[in-house]
């Protein structure tokens, strides 16, 4: 695995996977753009989680909602009271900081002091962060007296009391911006799910139990977007949402956590590196019975949230329910007076409405892609004494598949042959294979090594049989025959062209 973020920062810059959002203007913090192998990627890793959650199953059915959606959803999910984090201000710079971030950052014995102030034990952050929070002015007091500093100015701050702030973005509807015309972007794509249940019951008839997947963006004005992809604004979120009969969610919360951790592997991100943590109790948010978040070991930021498994109990459908008073709700929910739906579905034996518990496997694309891609950096040392840095994805998510590469770009009989074999590896349907003329072999091998392309195709005189064109013979063995080499092998094999097509979707199944 990479050995610091900077590694992967720098790479994902020079190879095109990732850019800065609006960079020409200065860049916008917290957006991400995904460069020519970025998008390849990310679309990759969208498909392996939507072939396995969706096509390999037959319980699951797929859904895309729309972005922007009505305030009154984000009303009755909960999001517009309780989807904010803590805030502190610094008087002295009017700098803005999401509290826990400003202590964490903090050094051990600034963190020590403000736990003391706070009565709190500075063994157990998410404790110390739950004291400030409690006790807002006795917060802000601690902050000082502790000496917390500014990350920014690096001095000791003025700090104001902690305050929540809503992270969903709004957006004006409409040609009036008047009072009632906003709507929200959506700050995770679950909250389309639970608003099509109805939707996707009545056209598809299933029957419990079965789940819906979505993928999507998502939208959260996160005061600290820091630490490359792992915490933007514009995020992109990988969803399912499970409908269970009361009473069975146990057994599928554990069915998930399986799942979720074997799909992990296949994508090269092993159990090893991951750490399940069963959120204690106290941490729970109050819609959840239980929670396992998957804690990724990223490099430099170490152990960090990569995907939650949340037990949600009935909590969503009944939040959004009509006549909730009559559904024996298990979780408490605030009073609906707006939805014009009832969200229930014939239990599977008894055939009265029930209101489904949910089980929700969340993760983040973006925090994928920076996991898988810190999983295949490798830095090898060559027999030769070079080193090399070569990415190690999994075939099925490698940017591009297969290079064909002419070993002369000015020479029309060698050339016609490479497009005509990138044209036939293309037509496989196995991902971008790409018609690389751009430099010498060398840079060449070296440039795909560092993107991950599991096979280079070269085309040389030998496949025409001509002798390289400085009087050199050619072994008619060779002709109609390509060099392939093996991005991790380094291994050079001399293949047929009348059997490429078969060998290379044999290697690349
Ligand atoms: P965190 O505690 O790190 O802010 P969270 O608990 O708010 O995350 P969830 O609401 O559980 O995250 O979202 C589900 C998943 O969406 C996360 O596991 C993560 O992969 C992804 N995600 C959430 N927020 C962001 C973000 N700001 N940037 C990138 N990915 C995110």
């Amino acid at each position: 695995p990479a050995s610091s973020m900077e590694e992967l920062v720098s790479l994902c810059k020079r190879r095109g996977f990732i850019f800065q959002g609006s960079e020409i203007y200065g860049g916008l913090q917290g957006f991400y753009d995904y460069g020519p192998l970025g998008v390849e990627l990310k679309n990759n890793i969208k498909a392996a989680w939507w072939r396995s959650n969706v096509y390999e199953r037959d319980d699951m059915e797929g859904l895309d909602s729309s972005i922007i959606m009505h305030r009154m959803v984000l009303r009755h999910s909960g999001h517009e009271a309780t989807f904010s984090d803590p805030m502190v201000d610094n008087k002295k710079n009017n700098k803005r900081y999401r509290l826990d971030h400003l202590v964490k950052d903090q050094k051990a014995d600034v963190v020590a002091r403000v736990a003391a102030e706070m009565g709190a034990d500075p063994a157990n952050f998410p404790a110390v962060v739950a004291a400030l929070n409690a006790s807002p002015a006795q917060a802000s007091e601690a902050l000082k007296a502790a000496g917390v500093r500014d990350p920014f100015s690096g001095e000791v701050g003025d700090w104001t009391e902690p305050k929540p702030f809503n992270m969903m973005f709004k957006t004006t509807i409409g040609p009036v911006a008047d009072e009632d015309s906003y709507g929200y972007l959506r700050p995770e794509t679950a909250q389309g799910i639970f608003t099509n249940f109805k939707n996707v019951v009545d056209s598809t008839s299933r029957r419990l139990p079965f789940g819906i997947a979505q993928i999507g963006k998502a939208f959260r004005n996160e005061i600290t977007p820091r630490n490359f992809i792992f915490r933007v604004r514009e995020l992109e979120q990988m969803e399912i949402e499970f409908f269970c009969v009361p009473g069975t969610d146990e057994g599928w919360h554990e069915h998930w956590l399986e799942k979720r951790l074997s799909w992990w592997e296949a994508q090269g991100v092993p159990r090893s590196r991951i750490e399940i943590l069963d959120v204690p109790p106290e941490d729970l948010a109050h819609y959840s019975k239980r929670t396992y978040d998957l804690m990724y070991d990223y490099p430099t930021l170490g152990f960090e949230e990569i995907e939650g498994i949340a037990n949600r109990s009935d909590y969503d459908l009944g939040s959004h329910t009509k006549s909730q008073s009559e559904l024996n709700l298990v979780a408490t929910v605030a009073e609906n007076n707006d939805s014009i739906a009832k969200l229930t579905i014939p239990h599977p034996e008894t055939n009265k409405p029930v209101v489904p518990f949910v089980i929700e496997p969340s993760a983040g694309v973006d925090r994928a892609l920076l996991a898988v891609l810190s999983e295949a950096f490798t830095k090898e040392t060559l027999d030769n004494g070079s080193e090399r840095i070569v990415l190690k994805l999994r075939p099925h998510l490698a940017p591009i598949k297969v290079a064909v590469i002419p070993l002369a770009r000015n020479r029309e009989e060698i050339t016609s042959v490479a497009r005509a074999i990138k044209a036939e590896l293309q037509g496989l349907g196995l991902g971008r294979v790409l018609y690389e003329d751009s430099g010498n072999i060398g840079k060449a091998y070296r440039r795909h090594d560092e993107v991950g392309t599991p096979y280079c195709v070269t085309v040389d005189f030998d496949t025409l049989g001509l002798g390289g064109g400085e009087g050199k013979t050619s072994d008619p063995a060779l002709r109609d025959t390509v060099t392939v080499r093996d991005r991790d092998t380094l291994s050079q094999e001399r293949v047929k062209i009348s059997e490429l097509a078969g060998w290379i979707r044999e290697k690349l199944r």
